[in-house]
């Protein structure tokens, strides 16, 4: 795998928690390359991933009722802290496209 990377902050809304991301909150994600549509493996943002410590926004700093429910925008199921959403992002030339279909449970029954 990849080194793990982020996402262009064009992609303004976490799809695991739905949190709107202001500029410079990015969601935290694995990228495999590839010539113009990559697979993407998403795991958060900093408003639902906890593994995020090197942002100023800290999360294990929250209110832990104020940290978002992580959820599978497919299948509605719930994410375990480190589960991910596996999708697809390609790159127009206004900005970075991310299309997220599905994780790691539900995307088990489709291959
Ligand atoms: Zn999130
Ligand atoms: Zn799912």
């Amino acid at each position: 795998m990849e080194d793990p990377t982020n996402i262009d902050e064009s992609v303004a809304v976490c799809p695991i928690c739905e949190s709107n991301l202001k500029k410079g909150e990015r969601i935290h994600s694995a990228v495999f390359p590839g010539e113009n549509e990559r697979i993407v493996y998403v795991y958060g943002c900093p408003y639902c991933y906890k593994k995020i410590n090197s942002y100023k926004f800290n999360i294990d700093k929250l209110d832990p009722k104020k940290v978002k429910k992580r959820a599978c925008p497919v299948c509605s199921g719930r994410l375990k802290e480190n589960d991910y959403l596996i999708g697809k992002m390609w790159d127009t030339e206004v900005k970075t496209h991310l299309r997220v279909i599905g994780c790691i449970k539900c995307r088990k029954h489709n291959n």
